[in-house]
């Protein structure tokens, strides 16, 4: 059964305008609201986020804090300050050694401030819980991806992760990608998720953790290698409450996402954890409508137990809006109402 149904929201200047769109997200069945924080909406509408969440909270909504794209670390499309300001403590290029623009966060000046966000943010907001959106390395398709080109190039090979590489395995940390290269990526990866998820519950027990990674197939012959990769290990952690997969393109086969959802359900399942599975609300749409409801019926026949959509009005009036913004919204409106909870 859907026991949630989530859409994401940007905007933290107007308290009076999110209390709007809250009560038309109500309208369109929505449970939750994924409240996308940014950098700049830390450093500057501090004051505005807890009044955004308590509106939330009275039209009824549960509300979940999205470090949208903090560092780069995380997905999404707003620009970073951690970036502006720290020239140091970037991901580095294998390949050619260059600083790119994405945190290291495997680094201590990151951790830290990520940390301080979330605790902050964990303290003041009032809030139900996190949802850790996408976490990457950059340069994540490395190798072969059903979902882009293969690349050779792969991060992060700066002089934090290079020390710490040797002082684990004892000799420098190769340019080409070996075994001991992606284990170590995706333990340094899992640390900084893990340790922030337990220092949040820590501090309020009541909060709850959703990790979001990508959809891929890292099956024998395609692998992707943005860090969290390995599904297994990653809903393993015991600060996680639910393991949730990323949106799906409507034009890829029907088979991509049966097998993602499937795998999904299966990982959450076995670490006990509730299951999530997403809907493109933006950009793209499906070219018949009725793949909506086919695919939301598909998430529930396989048992997901959440479903989430970005974004709010399917991303109207911004670059990434779907060509039918306002159409699409009240597609996945409609089917939302029509699944929680039945
Ligand atoms: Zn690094």
């Amino acid at each position: 059964m859907i026991t949630q149904t989530a859409v994401s929201y940007y905007g933290m200047g107007s308290v009076e305008t999110a209390a709007r769109d809250f009560a038309e997200m109500r309208e369109h069945g929505c449970s939750t609201v994924i409240l996308a924080v940014t950098e700049f909406d830390f450093d500057f509408w501090r004051p505005n986020i807890p009044l955004i969440v308590d509106a939330a909270h009275k039209s009824g909504l549960r509300v979940l804090l999205d470090p949208w794209g903090i560092g780069k670390y995380f997905g999404g499309e707003q620009v970073s300050l951690f970036l502006q300001n720290n020239v140091e403590n970037r991901q580095v290029s294998a390949l050619t050694g260059e600083k790119l623009p994405y945190a290291c966060f495997n680094t201590n000046s990151f951790r830290d401030y990520f940390r301080r966000i979330c605790l902050t943010l964990a303290a003041e907001a009032g809030a139900d819980g996190f949802f850790w959106d996408e976490p990457h390395y950059a340069f994540p398709k490395s190798y072969a991806s059903i979902t882009g080109g293969a690349g050779e190039d792969w991060t992060c090979r700066c002089p934090v992760c290079m020390k710490k590489f040797h002082d684990y395995y004892g000799y420098e940390m190769p340019r080409v990608m070996n075994d001991d290269v992606k284990s170590f990526r995706r333990r340094e990866a899992l640390f900084i998720l893990s340790d922030t998820s337990r220092l949040i519950k820590e501090l309020n027990p009541g909060l709850e953790i959703t990790c979001c990674v990508h959809a891929t197939l890292n099956g024998y012959y395609v692998s992707e290698h943005r860090g969290y990769d390995d599904w297994d290990a990653v809903a393993a952690c015991p600060w996680f409450d639910v393991f949730s997969t990323t949106i799906i393109n409507w034009e890829l086969p029907r088979a991509f996402f049966e097998q993602i959802t499937r795998r999904t359900v299966e990982v959450a399942r076995k670490h006990h954890k509730l299951s999530e599975r997403w809907l493109m609300g933006y950009y793209r749409q499906p070219a018949d409508f009725r793949q909506v409801d086919e695919v939301v019926d598909l998430y529930r026949g396989l048992g997901v137990d959440r479903l989430a959509a970005w974004t709010y009005r399917g991303g109207f009036g911004s670059v990434l809006a779907a060509p039918d913004a306002l159409r699409l919204w009240d597609a996945i409106g409609g089917n939302y109402k029509r699944v929680l909870n039945q």
